[in-house]
């Protein structure tokens, strides 16, 4: 097989540490479900999910039942993968058939689940996603009863597996009170499933945000995303950390991911002459650059034109020109050593030196999960100790 432009390597100490972290601070009664939505944040579900199983994880959250399916293909038959978001209703019995769970937020899905699950002929696992107040999906309250009574009624082929809402912006210090609010609602919701005596197998509301820094979202099941990937969900929850531990700092998270492409040709550039398309850059003195065999076709921004930098050797080379959509220049002038070949990390460490996904983001106004989760699927990932 031929080599790609690019490669991204997820480092599993890094990971197991975060997720030792993570266990930490929740506690060890919660399962935590790793959320691989968007292609693991970018990270890559092939390569991910399998690396994860082997750091003790066995429940995977995805945004859709196409995922659900990349997840099935490369996951080990012990672990559980649970539809957050969009299956359409033709393929509610395959998932039933591959034990594969899902959210339910409106009640026209139940009969139909009903029907799946008898054709199969095996139980559907739903988890009852309810409205607290995101008001994306969630199932109003109106309907709740109605819901409760139906699942009592239909035990043996529908499992209560969950009872769950998600925080919209459990991130920002600014939202506590909507976010108290949605807590609120939610236990408003597990009084009705006790008062009916129904109950959930599992209750979930938290997120990364909360589960770090709100202690009593946690219920039988965390669902984290950007933390395990080694990033703070914001510097509100970063501080509030702080301000518990007591501390100055705290690099407890890891960042588990590193870019990397090679130099694909050196070339000396006159006084005076221009660089790649256009007139964007002009070469102020005699220069050297490298050419980087990649561009915004392969998921490097094109806003960081004239403005990122790559590393080499440890050392930090800035991008000079435009980003091509398949090429992009770094002036390697002060870094002799440089030759043909030589590795460039565009995004982690090198020697003493880092790029940060945020130093990216920063002048890109992309948001760090933005930025990763439009990584394209066709960059190889490879799993380093
Ligand atoms: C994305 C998502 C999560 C994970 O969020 P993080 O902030 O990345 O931890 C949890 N629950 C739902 C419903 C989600 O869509």
């Amino acid at each position: 097989m031929v080599k790609h432009s690019s490669r991204i390597e997820l480092k599993q100490s890094a990971y197991k540490n975060n997720i030792n972290f993570i266990k930490k601070k929740i506690g060890d009664k919660a399962i935590v479900s790793s959320v691989v939505k968007a292609n693991a944040y970018g990270h890559g579900i092939r390569t991910f999910v399998p690396m994860a199983e082997k750091c003790g994880i066995q429940h995977f959250s995805v945004a859709s039942s196409f995922e659900a399916e990349e997840v099935l293909r490369v996951c080990s038959g012990n672990s559980r993968i649970m539809i957050m978001g969009i299956i359409y209703e033709e393929d509610i019995p395959w998932a039933i058939e591959n034990n594969i769970e899902f959210f339910v937020y409106n009640y026209e899905r139940l009969p139909k689940t009903l029907a799946a699950a008898k054709k199969v002929g095996k139980p559907a696992k739903v988890h009852i996603e309810v409205e607290t107040g995101a008001n994306r999906t969630g199932l109003p309250q109106k309907d709740f009863l109605k819901v409760l009574n139906f699942l009592k009624k239909h035990q043996e082929h529908i499992i209560f597996e969950g009872l769950c809402t998600h925080f919209g912006g459990a991130e920002s210090v600014s939202n506590q009170f909507k976010i108290d609010m949605q807590h609120k609602r939610y236990k408003a919701f597990l009084k009705q499933c006790r008062d009916k005596k129904i109950m959930p197998n599992i209750r979930h509301i938290a997120c990364s945000a909360a589960a770090l820094a709100m202690q009593d979202t946690v219920y039988d099941m965390v669902r984290i995303g950007v933390a395990q990937y080694g990033f703070w969900p914001s510097p509100d929850i970063y501080f509030a950390h702080l301000h518990e531990t007591n501390k100055k700092a705290d690099a407890s998270l890891k960042r588990i991911f590193t870019w990397k492409t090679d130099i694909m040709d050196i070339r000396d550039v006159e006084q005076g002459e221009f660089i790649g398309y256009g007139t964007s850059f002009q070469a102020t003195h005699k220069m050297t650059i490298a050419v980087m065999p990649l561009g915004y076709s392969n998921g490097y921004p094109r806003a960081l034109s004239n403005r990122g930098q790559v590393l080499i050797h440890g050392k930090k080379a800035p991008i000079v020109g435009l980003i091509n959509m398949n090429l992009f220049m770094v002036d390697i002038t002060h870094i002799k050593e440089a030759q043909l070949g030589d590795e460039v990390v565009l995004i982690g460490r090198q020697n003493n030196n880092v790029i940060n996904v945020s130093s990216f983001t920063n002048s890109t106004q992309l948001l760090n999960n933005e930025m990763l989760s439009r990584l394209p699927a066709a960059i190889p990932r490879t799993v380093v100790k």
